[in-house]
């Protein structure tokens, strides 16, 4: 624990006091599965990265465009999910911060924000201190995304500083240790598209696909029209000449590049459960 990382520059306003989550979320200690970390219990699954950036094990990911000072490479789907469920969530973020070796203030513990595994979000518009959680910027609907956020095992990826006695409104923290960190798709940010999509015939998928219930070309079916309507709703003139029609064909794959290109996705023209997620979200916030 004493060795320390490159010298990162941390902006001061980063430094929340970050209250011990271990005595002040009675969620962690009462879940029923016993499977929720407590505080304690992530500061040791995550030990192997605690204050050691910059030796290899973080990855410099960017979360909004901005790096946050590198998060552990098993962290890295997680971070993704995160701001891909704020930004559903209609959240950006002015400014972020992850890693950060120091300890809780007024403890001898090391904050989580040590091993890369907790985020702070716009520290001046969330600030620290007791009273109405959402009374910063972030609101119930932006911290529900979040924590929609499931693992395979269906176990929340995510928790928020908010809930705690002494809420700490800008910060979030993962759940898991670095075995069970791993993002299910489909449920990030609800689990709509995968209801949406479950009847879809799809001839052309692929056998390795199946568990992510693409909707791709050759598709038909209500649910393909449900999907058209959305790509309609964001942007009236992407389907011209068919409409929607429930036929997935090229003008509805090429709309899909479209919606894709400009989420950031990687324009592959078939919905998966990110794409069918933005869709659905596109609609409703
Ligand atoms: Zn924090």
């Amino acid at each position: 624990m004493t060795d320390h990382a490159q010298p990162v520059a941390i902006p001061e306003e980063f430094l929340d006091p970050e209250g011990d989550g271990e005595e002040q979320d009675p969620d962690l200690a009462e879940d029923e599965s016993g499977l929720e970390a407590t505080t304690s219990a992530l500061r040791k699954l995550w030990s192997q990265w605690m204050c050691r950036n910059g030796d290899g094990r973080f990855a410099d990911v960017k979360v909004f465009g901005k790096g946050v000072g590198g998060v552990p490479e098993p962290a890295v789907d997680a971070y993704k999910a995160f701001e891909r469920a704020l930004r559903s969530a209609g959240y950006q973020p002015g400014s972020q911060w992850a890693y950060n070796c120091r300890k809780i203030a007024g403890t001898n513990s090391f904050s989580l924000h040590s091993a890369g595994i907790a985020i702070d979000i716009d520290p001046e518009q969330n600030p620290y201190s007791h009273g109405n959680p959402f009374s910063g910027k972030i609101k119930e609907h932006h911290v529900n995304a979040v924590l929609a956020i499931k693992n395979s095992q269906g176990q929340s990826v995510w928790s928020w500083g908010g809930s705690w006695s002494k809420p700490d409104r800008m910060h979030f923290q993962l759940d898991q240790g670095p075995s069970l960190v791993d993002v299910d798709w489909a449920t990030v940010p609800g689990e709509r598209p995968t209801k949406a999509m479950s009847p879809v015939h799809s001839p052309e998928q692929a056998p390795g696909e199946e568990e992510e219930n693409v909707l791709t070309d050759g598709a038909t079916g209500q649910a393909v029209v449900d999907f058209q309507n959305m790509i309609l709703s964001w942007d009236s003139t992407a389907l011209p000449e068919w409409g929607a029609d429930g036929d997935y064909g090229n003008e509805t794959i090429e709309a899909v590049k479209r919606f894709q290109q400009a989420k950031g996705l990687d324009p592959t023209g078939k919905i998966d459960g990110v794409t069918a997620a933005l869709l659905v979200s596109s609609t409703t916030s």
